[in-house]
């Protein structure tokens, strides 16, 4: 499975942030500190944001 980017938006704020796909910390909003992902299983769990494009 390849590993990919993800352009998130937060939903507090709707900043958009570059994340990996598989990041194995937590990853929060720059803006308002939300946090956006959790780390599951090796994959990212989206918490406190939207995909809004998948990047290669
Ligand atoms: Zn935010």
């Amino acid at each position: 499975m390849t590993s990919n980017f993800l352009k998130v938006a937060c939903r507090d704020c709707s900043n958009e942030s570059t994340i990996f796909s598989r990041a194995t910390s937590i990853i929060s909003c720059d803006v308002c500190g939300a946090t956006l992902t959790n780390p599951s299983g090796g994959k990212s769990n989206l918490v406190g944001c939207n995909v809004v494009e998948t990047l290669e």
